[in-house]
């Protein structure tokens, strides 16, 4: 039809709009299963120890200095790569518990959490083609971080019940095309943290390849059993090739307030710097303030926080095993991963469907951390960042599962 036969009706030209072919890219992932399991906790009024964030209030303190810093002023935008205060709080940070001494001008990037920390690093350091290790389970975000900056993900396994890998499988991993791995300590599902050994066999991969190692450690605080968390970029020969990712919402509790960072060589921070510019210009300016109060909090309060997740960690095992659950018991963050093969369910996703509808508790279907469903459809997730009143009620509703 030629334009002067005049103009189509305004609903047939949406359709035909709606007919253009949209990013093959975002066709490639799912919305987020973890998210997704938070809006259905809600719908069905269940109790949600699926998606990761605490139910209790955050440390006044920290409160405070946000309200603070609005009151002084601190309304518009902070530099792009972070107000210098945080940027040298996080170095300072970054020094005082892991030796690594990092220049805060260059080397420190802060982002709307390490969500975008992480989607920052991978946009600004992949080219298509470029593969990247990544250990599975893994937490869900790594895969659309894969595909939207065009990367080839190699998945590495980590196997239960400690979650450690073959040697052999990581080696096999890497290649010429290897660009970097990511490495997430203590790790999302699973609760492991590396061992010393662990990274060095790491480091010797990356240094024989010439590989980055991107590392999400935003629950570097939240350890147990007095295991030790140990940044890749404190291993010799690491401080030029590792990508720290790290942020404040598991540590100080605000994971509403999306104050993320990466600190990263000169090299990598100049491409990670511009793709977060054009992606967001920057974290909020009032609470990136709050964060340089946050950041100098004395080891006493890292201490408790820890002291206190161990306990809840504590608790939750015996309430999933006492339900009939079988747990991996985690040495950091804050999940418990489970095997369900004492229920009579087919997989993961039913099971975890019928708990939210039927039972009242909301968890996170271990297929979401793997590539290939079929890995986690015995496995489900629970989180226990949450207040005892919290627990308390997962107990009460658990306790109407019956094992077969
Ligand atoms: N890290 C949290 C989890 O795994 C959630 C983070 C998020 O939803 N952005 O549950």
């Amino acid at each position: 039809m030629s334009a002067t036969e005049g103009q189509p009706a305004f609903a047939s030209r949406v359709a035909t709009a709606a007919k253009k072919v949209l990013s093959t890219k975002a066709e490639r992932f799912t919305e987020s299963v973890i998210r997704e399991m938070t809006r259905l906790a809600f719908e069905h009024n269940a109790v949600n120890m699926a998606q990761g964030y605490p139910d209790y209030p955050a440390p006044a303190e920290i409160k405070e200095a946000a309200r603070q810093a609005i009151a002084d002023d601190y309304n518009q935008y902070a530099i792009t790569w972070g107000a210098k205060e945080l940027r040298d709080a996080i170095a300072r940070k970054f020094e005082r518990t892991q030796g690594v001494r990092v220049d805060p001008e260059r080397e420190v990037t802060v982002c709307c959490g390490s969500t975008e920390a992480m989607m920052a690093t991978m946009m600004g350091i992949i080219n298509p083609g470029d593969e990247v290790v990544i250990f599975e389970p893994h937490y869900e975000n790594y895969g659309p971080d894969t595909i939207l900056s065009g990367a080839s993900p190699r998945f590495v396994q980590l196997r239960p019940p400690d979650w450690s890998f073959d040697r052999e499988e990581l080696a096999r991993a890497f290649g010429p095309r290897t660009k970097a791995i990511i490495v997430n300590t203590p790790n999302n599902p699973t609760g492991k943290v590396f061992s010393r050994e662990e990274l060095e066999y790491i480091r010797d991969l990356c240094v024989r390849w010439n590989a980055f190692a991107v590392t999400d450690e935003i629950y570097e605080h939240i350890i147990y059993d007095g295991t030790r968390h140990i940044s890749m970029a404190s291993l010799d020969g690491m401080r030029d090739r590792t990508i720290t990712i790290n942020g404040m919402s598991k540590t100080y509790s605000v994971t509403g307030w999306r104050v993320g960072w990466v600190i990263a060589p000169p090299d990598a921070a100049t491409p990670i710097r511009k793709v977060h510019d054009f992606m967001t210009v920057g974290a909020a300016a009032p609470l990136q303030q709050a964060g340089v109060m946050a950041l100098e909090l004395p080891p006493s309060y890292y201490q408790k926080l820890a002291e206190g997740y161990q306990a809840k960690r504590d608790r939750m095992l015996g309430i999933l095993t006492g339900a009939g659950f079988r747990c991996f018991k985690p040495s950091g963050a804050y999940y418990i991963m489970t095997d369900i093969s004492n229920f009579d369910f087919p997989d993961d996703v039913s099971f975890a469907q019928n708990l939210v509808e039927k039972i009242g508790v909301a968890a996170v279907p271990g297929s979401s951390f793997y590539d290939d469903p079929t890995m986690g459809a015995r496995q489900v997730r629970f989180t226990f960042c949450k207040k005892e009143s919290t627990l308390a009620a997962c107990a009460e509703k658990l306790s109407r599962l019956r094992p077969s």
